[in-house]
């Protein structure tokens, strides 16, 4: 489906395109919406807080439920050049080095419609950025919006530091995990819960490993491998010339300890604990110069009562802000993208500024019961995977090594009924059936209003 404003005509195009929506935060999914709300005829301002594009961190995974909303921006050959496409996904022994599954995703790629791309995050924001300018969003920076600044009695948001008010049909939090909208939407803020992981990032030039000839196979064929070690996982892939590893290793719980944002990692301190490891990862861990860490936090998993949408519908959240999950299914972008995506798709079928509240309601009705499965289904991803040695594992690994993938599969990604749930998701298809169900009750209450 393409979005252009065009292709889909609803019946309030007209009103619609008077409309002003403000996104907080220029991530992905930020970005994301400012390009389709665009699309659909929307004046879009989003305020990014920093001032310049910049992108800390290293590569990022998008699956096919992602990767078939980026098909529709209209900048996916942009992104499609950036990016590799693994033809699969091989789960190893830590110590060993023994392939214990082999999943492959050209298959899926065809049976989805959309394959997985691995690629870097910069790459990835830098043209999403450029998509959103062509398209008219006005992307302002070093725009920070503070607690204070949001009014939801009024529907605004100061500008920290200015006199300016910005006023907007809608304000939308996409401004991450630790979003000041959803704290102004909820009352509160929410404890950081460390989950007792860091993933320790790691970037190598791809000529370096071709350099070595017992690792020349991690570049030559672009798998996404993952060793599973005991409460720790190194997952590797190549990128447009890099090389990126993802190591997630365990840490302190202890509340006293926690950190927020990267920290560097001292290298020859890890190399060191890595001694009962496969020697080529070994060999693959010694050709980093440099590495950084990030702390991991428990997800967050809200219930009816946490709201993602004010009274009023002049707010809502999105991505991060309003459903953060672990990485172990690499699936906390491509949500947030499904529900920007979902929710611009709905946007575009308002025919009047008074249906805006209940599309944010459904909205977050459909939205929070996807994205809390998936969050479980992450934690049940990253307990298989993460076991301890001993018996569980060994029954693990027999299953891995002599089972054909089905429902229960301890790799979640492979298991035919959940991989089709999660990959075979439609953003748009899900926003059409929602609203064909919600417009005949409106008409109806409509009618009675007048009768
Ligand atoms: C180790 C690790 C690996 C991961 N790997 C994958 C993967 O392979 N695939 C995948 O799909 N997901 C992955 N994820 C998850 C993914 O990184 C996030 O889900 C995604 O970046 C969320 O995007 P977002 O746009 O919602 O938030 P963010 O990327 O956090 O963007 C929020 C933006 O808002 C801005 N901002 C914040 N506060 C304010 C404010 N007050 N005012 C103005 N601007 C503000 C920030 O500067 C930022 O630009 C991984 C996560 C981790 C930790």
């Amino acid at each position: 489906m393409k979005v252009k404003k065009t292709d889909q005509t609803p019946s309030g195009d007209a009103v619609l395109s008077g409309l002003h929506i403000c996104i907080v935060g220029g991530g992905v999914v930020g970005l994301v919406g400012g390009i389709f709300l665009r699309q659909y005829g929307f004046r879009v301002t989003i305020l990014e807080r920093d001032t310049t594009l910049k992108t800390i961190g290293a590569g990022i995974q998008l699956h096919p439920n992602a990767v078939r909303v980026l098909q529709d921006l209209g900048i996916y050959e942009k992104i499609r050049s950036k990016s590799v496409v693994p033809p699969s996904i091989i789960l190893k022994e830590y110590t060993t080095g023994e392939i214990l599954h082999n999943q492959d995703l050209l298959e899926p790629a065809r049976k989805y419609g959309a394959p997985v791309l691995t690629l870097h995050r910069g790459d990835l924001r830098g043209l999403l950025y450029d998509g959103a300018v062509a398209e008219g969003v006005d992307v302002r920076h070093g725009v920070s919006i503070d607690l204070g600044d949001i009014d939801l009695v009024n529907g605004v948001v100061k500008l920290s530091g200015q006199s300016e008010v910005l006023r907007a049909d809608l304000i939308i939090g996409a401004d991450g995990a630790h979003s000041v909208v959803r704290e102004a939407l909820a009352g509160r803020k929410d404890e950081a819960v460390p989950h007792g992981k860091v993933v320790n990032r790691i970037l190598i030039e791809e000529k370096a490993i071709a350099a070595v000839p017992s690792l020349r196979y991690l570049v030559e064929k672009p798998n996404i491998i993952v060793w599973l070690g005991p409460e720790c996982q190194a997952v590797t892939y190549v990128l447009d010339g890099t090389f990126n590893i993802a190591f997630t290793w365990p840490s302190s719980l202890d509340p006293n300890d926690m950190f927020f944002g990267p920290q560097p990692v001292d290298l020859d301190e890890f190399r060191s604990r890595l001694d009962n490891w496969e020697p080529e990862l070994r060999d693959l861990v010694g050709l980093a110069e440099h590495s950084l860490r990030w702390m991991l936090f428990e997800p967050i998993v809200d219930d009816k009562e946490t709201p993602w949408v004010d009274t009023r519908g002049k707010f809502c959240i999105v991505g991060d802000a309003a459903h953060r999950v672990l990485p172990y299914l690499a699936q906390g972008a491509a949500i947030g993208i499904e529900s920007i995506a979902l929710l611009a798709h709905l946007l575009a079928k308002v025919e009047d500024r008074g249906q805006i509240k209940d599309c944010l309601d459904i909205y977050q009705r459909l939205r929070k019961e996807r994205t809390s499965q998936i969050s479980r289904a992450t934690l049940k991803n990253g307990r298989n995977w993460q076991m301890a040695d001993g018996p569980l594992k060994e029954e693990r690994n027999r299953v891995f090594l002599t089972e054909v993938p089905t429902a229960g599969f301890p790799n979640l990604l492979a298991d035919p009924f959940f991989q089709e749930w999660l990959w075979g998701y439609d953003a748009s298809k899900a926003a059409d059936e929602a609203w064909s169900r919600y417009k005949p009750v409106r008409e109806g209450k409509e009618l009675k209003g007048k009768g």
